[in-house]
């Protein structure tokens, strides 16, 4: 996570955490094992329903954050991160509801004696109470349903599909827990600040919610296209589409992603936008790498003509960051961000500001017209090409990127590739005292 987010993480835990303690300092002097259940269950609790109302939020989408939360991508890490804080506390939730219970059965805890129920006079409360049971009983299909889909989620052995297919249930679980926790939250702690902080991560979270449910999400950011133009470029198994969009466009910076829809029941897929905009034409061109179900034959399934749903822009690899030099290193796939930037500045009027550039292009497959195409945009954008075909060339290294570019440490690094590839390279470069915090810019190709 970029430490931004990082801080707002631990953050977000640290805050609401600390609120909570100070509120219930009683926790510190429990009187019996037993007497710390509840609270325990209060505390796991009320984390665990304000981490999934952010998550909920981040799954809307919202293109306003992305200046503090670099881009949507990482939004989704953040999203990703809060799942799992949330099954960490709903299973340390479920162990204290029903711990004491088997401690009880096997004998070693007694049955505390509650003694007589204090009479409830606020009408609220009292109405409250009478959903108890409900609550519970949902509470807990609601906790075993979510724990599944967080499963499914996390663990990436399990089909994407699985995962896109199923998540569209969280939503509904979610609105099942927000009913569990207005019904079981200690009363008292409504009236605390804490209340209205838990009450408005509520909101807003079914708010989010319920646009999920209704179909709401990258609603007023969808606009229908038609495709214009098809390139197939087997050797590397990838298909280039020109969409020819129709009104409501925003336009889009190079480096920016959309959401493609082609086939409705498949759903929405996300695609760097590898053009440059023009509103005289606009267009958006996504170029797709048959990389699983949805992609390996889209070039016979997708057709001239063919309507395009696509949703965005997103994003913030927008190479807008002022450095004199700039180092781009795109792998395989990776290389679309850095086509669009290519278009943009070939279409520069001469003597506009810009970096100084060397772009590394590394790939195991090679398709000839692809290669001859972006060193034809590399050459009109006047950036220096280094192509790096795996089986000729060997492997890219940080070592090799410095030896190149004699003034790297001047530079920042844009990258987009696999995931490992680029950790490897951010933290060799860190370790050649490079701040990698400001200036190696990362596009993750992956939201799970
Ligand atoms: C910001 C971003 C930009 C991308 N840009 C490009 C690009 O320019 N060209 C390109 O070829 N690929 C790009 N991808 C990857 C592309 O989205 C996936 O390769 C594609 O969705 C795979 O779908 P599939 O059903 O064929 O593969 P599957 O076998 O189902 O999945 C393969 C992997 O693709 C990802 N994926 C699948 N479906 C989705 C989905 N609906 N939403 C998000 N991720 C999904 C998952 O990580 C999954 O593990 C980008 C991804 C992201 C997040």
């Amino acid at each position: 996570m970029a430490r931004t987010n990082l801080w707002l993480f631990w953050g977000f835990w640290a805050v609401l955490g600390f609120l909570w303690l100070a509120l219930n300092r009683g926790i510190f002097s429990p009187t019996s094992g037993f007497a710390l259940r509840d609270p325990m269950m209060q505390f796991s609790g009320t984390l665990a329903m304000s981490a999934m109302s952010v998550a909920m939020m981040l799954s809307l989408r919202p293109r306003w954050p992305e200046v503090w939360l670099d881009g949507l991508d990482k939004m989704y890490r953040l999203h990703k991160w809060l799942g799992i804080g949330t099954l960490g506390l709903v299973i340390y939730h479920w162990l204290w509801s029903e711990g004491p219970k088997w401690a009880v059965g096997f004998g070693f805890l007694g049955r505390p004696s509650r003694g007589p129920r204090p009479e409830i006079t606020d009408p609220v409360q009292r109405a409250l109470l009478n959903f108890r049971g409900t609550a519970e009983g949902l509470g807990q299909w609601a906790y075993y349903a979510l724990v599944a889909l967080l499963l499914i989620a996390l663990v990436k052995l399990i089909p994407y599909r699985w995962f896109r297919y199923s998540h569209r249930l969280m939503p509904f679980i979610y609105l099942v827990l927000v009913f569990h926790t207005v019904i079981l939250l200690d009363y008292g702690m409504w009236l605390t600040p804490l209340g209205p902080i838990l009450a408005g991560l509520m909101f807003a979270g079914s708010y989010a919610a319920l646009a999920s449910l209704f179909g709401r999400i990258g609603a007023g950011r969808r606009v229908v296209g038609e495709i214009a133009e098809m390139r197939h470029y087997p050797g590397v198994r990838s298909l280039e589409a020109v969409v020819k969009l129709g009104p409501g466009w925003p336009g889009h910076e190079a480096g920016q992603f959309a959401f493609a829809t082609s086939n409705p029941i498949e759903g929405a897929h996300p695609y760097t936008i590898a053009s440059a905009w023009n509103p005289a034409d606009p267009m958006v061109t996504f170029i797709a790498k048959e990389l699983g179900d949805h992609t390996t034959g889209l070039v016979d399934r997708l057709k001239v003509g063919q309507q395009i749903t696509v949703e965005g822009p997103y994003g913030r690899f927008t190479f807008d960051d002022g450095r004199p030099q700039q180092i781009w290193v795109g792998a395989g796939i990776g290389i679309t961000p850095f086509i669009a930037r290519l278009k943009e500045m070939a279409a520069l009027e001469p003597g506009s500001p810009r970096p100084e550039i060397d772009l590394f292009h590394t790939t195991r497959e090679v398709d000839e017209s692809a290669l001859e195409r972006l060193a034809a945009d590399a050459y009109a954008a006047n950036v220096r090409l280094h192509l790096l075909v795996d089986a000729k060339h060997g492997k890219l290294t940080g070592g090799r990127i410095r030896e190149a570019v004699p003034n790297w440490s001047e530079a920042s690094l844009w990258f987009c590739g696999p995931v490992g590839f680029g950790a490897a390279l951010r933290s060799d470069f860190a370790a050649q005292g490079f701040p990698v915090e400001g200036r190696f810019h990362r596009e993750l190709f992956e939201l799970r």
